[in-house]
């Protein structure tokens, strides 16, 4: 993407409140940089080694993203400095990182990832286990993760409909849970949904936070 198409991409989130991860996996510490001195300052990553290599190389002000399948036993690499962590999908990582912040000081923000794809290859919390962390979180706790919203992940599709449907379905979800649990959400919740092929349904749908990596920094091979 050209400087002035990314400048349009971002001058169309801001319009909209939709905060941006710039999906950077896969892609040169150089290549991040120049996405940097466009201003951008969020960054995704979906694996932890090689997060854990661009970091010292790249500016301190980044906000890392973790929005990848994240094993419990590497969350002790990324808990010192991670700023959100997308993609919580199990009780027993939420208990991990729980651990790992404290050990750091710090409280982490997470969401939990939301299973929404029919394809059975895209992980997630089917609703059951989703009240269930929930419903343990406000009764324990849970002195260092702060669940600040909801990741979702559409099928790869180009049908629109089934995209639409899948993005709806979550959105249903998010709201459900969310009025369940007021105190927690008392703030808008995060809803990470939509990347580089589906973000602007995502965001007709209302999504607040986009991962868009291909389109920004072009494609992977
Ligand atoms: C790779 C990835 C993205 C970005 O995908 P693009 O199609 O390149 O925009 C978004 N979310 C997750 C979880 C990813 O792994």
């Amino acid at each position: 993407m050209s400087t002035t198409d990314l400048m349009h991409l971002l001058e169309e989130l801001q319009k909209q409140n939709v905060d941006l991860v710039a999906v950077s996996k896969t892609k040169s510490v150089q290549q991040i940089r120049d996405v940097y001195e466009l201003g951008v300052r969020d960054f995704g990553e979906n694996r932890v080694q090689e997060l854990v290599e661009k970091l010292p190389q790249l500016p301190g002000d980044i906000r890392w993203h973790m929005i990848g399948n994240l094993q419990r036993n590497k969350v002790k690499y990324i808990a010192p400095f991670v700023y959100l962590i997308h993609s919580v999908s199990s009780h027993a990582l939420l208990k991990t990182i729980d651990k790992e912040a404290g050990k750091n000081y710090r409280v982490i923000r997470v969401l939990l990832q939301v299973k929404i794809a029919s394809e059975d290859s895209k992980s997630g919390l089917p609703l059951p286990e989703l009240k269930e962390i929930l419903e343990t979180y406000t009764q324990n706790s849970y002195g260092h993760v702060d669940i600040r919203g909801f990741m979702g992940m559409g099928t790869f599709t180009d049908d629109e409909t089934i995209i639409r449907q899948e993005f709806q379905h979550f959105m249903s979800i998010c709201k459900q849970t969310s009025e369940q649990y007021p105190d927690l959400f008392s703030d808008q919740p995060i809803l990470s949904i939509g990347m580089s092929g589906d973000y602007k349904i995502a965001i007709e749908e209302g999504s607040n936070m986009v991962r868009i990596g291909s389109l920004i920094f072009g494609p992977r091979i």
